[in-house]
């Protein structure tokens, strides 16, 4: 029977000397829905816990096509030339449906993945961006505990997963392309504001002339925006994912962002804010499942629900005989 159980500390010491095996396993414990998985997935985060936080977590997004998986391809090369050890992780909350084939998948980062500085792993499918959003943080803390030093985080600009990606990373990195002008119509305002640099992508050769105008007209919007709390002002900048050009400009850039923000405490004091909102995100999303996946809840809602559409009951009626409901049987 001994044999059997797993033994989490000795799976937490190979994590924190760097084993990616022993990574991947506790990863997928983070995955699994099984309760006993899950918590010995929280004994092993608690136990590397201290271990983490060395790192530099950076969020990468922009539209599909845009060259988001290029992009990692290069600049995952160049750190890793350059010493570092670099994980590469997704949210995708539609990956349970399109089976990863959007963001994170190893066959498009074919380079990376035999790369033995470099770990990519999908991302996690999951029920709601919340699950797949925890599952993610707590998988940054494993990757840094095995030493990763580079976190990078990609995410396709649909719906809320930019501004989630947003609440677990230090630098917000957002790719553009250059288009007939009008650069800035149909960008969710919201994704500028996050940004602390937009690379236009594909800058290259006949692209490379309204590359430059979008660049400029970018940094003139930029310039509209109020200082941002890291007092950082976003670059602006151009590279080229499959020529590979621009890529240290960007990696110089994030250098000096680290300097400018650690030398007047946002950087920990965002990381503390970001801790603060994952708590409280935590509860609020356990305190939902279990109050809706109780049985009886689900039944009295589904009448709630009838009796609303039936014109027999108001919305502030029902919630109250439904939360009464919960604390009744708490
Ligand atoms: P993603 O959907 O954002 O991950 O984009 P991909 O990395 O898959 O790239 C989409 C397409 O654009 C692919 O055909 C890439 O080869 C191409 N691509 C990516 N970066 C560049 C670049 O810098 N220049 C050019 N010309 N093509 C690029």
């Amino acid at each position: 029977k001994r044999k059997l159980s797993l033994d989490t500390n000795a799976l937490t010491s190979a994590i924190l000397k760097g084993d990616i095996t022993a990574l991947s396993r506790a990863i997928t414990l983070i995955e699994s829905k099984n309760l006993k998985h899950l918590a010995q997935a929280n004994d092993i985060i608690t136990a590397c816990l201290p271990h983490a936080n060395k790192s530099v977590r950076i969020g990468i997004t922009g539209v599909p096509g845009v060259g988001k998986s290029t992009f990692i391809e290069a600049f995952g090369a160049y750190l890793t030339e350059h010493g570092k050890r670099v994980a590469v992780l997704a949210i995708d909350p539609s990956s349970s449906v399109t089976k990863g084939s959007i963001l994170g998948d190893k066959t498009r980062m074919e380079r990376l993945v035999k790369n033995e500085n470099a770990f990519i792993r999908p991302s996690a499918s999951g029920e709601s961006l919340g699950g797949v959003a925890r599952k993610t943080r707590e998988t940054i803390t494993l990757c840094e505990a095995a030493g990763f030093d580079v976190i990078l985080i990609e995410t396709v600009g649909v719906g809320q997963s930019e501004t989630t990606v947003h609440s677990m990373v230090d630098f917000f990195l957002l790719l553009k392309l250059a288009g007939a002008g009008d650069e800035l119509q149909g960008i969710k305002r919201g994704i500028i504001e996050m940004a602390d640099a937009i690379a236009i992508n594909k800058a290259e050769e006949d692209n490379l002339k309204q590359a430059k105008l979008a660049r400029d007209e970018f940094k003139r919007a930029l310039h509209l925006y109020p200082e941002k709390a890291s007092q950082w002002q976003p670059r602006v900048t151009l590279c080229s994912a499959l020529e590979e050009t621009g890529i240290d400009t960007i990696w110089n850039l994030i250098q000096e962002y680290l300097e400018k923000t650690k030398a007047n405490k946002y950087f920990d004091k965002k990381r503390q804010e970001q801790n603060k909102f994952w708590l409280l995100q935590t509860i609020e999303d356990q305190l939902k499942a279990s109050f809706f996946n109780r049985p009886e809840i689900k039944k009295a809602l589904k009448t709630q629900l009838e009796l609303i559409e039936a014109n027999k009951t108001t919305p502030f009626a029902a919630a109250d005989l439904l939360l009464g409901l919960g604390k009744a049987t708490d």
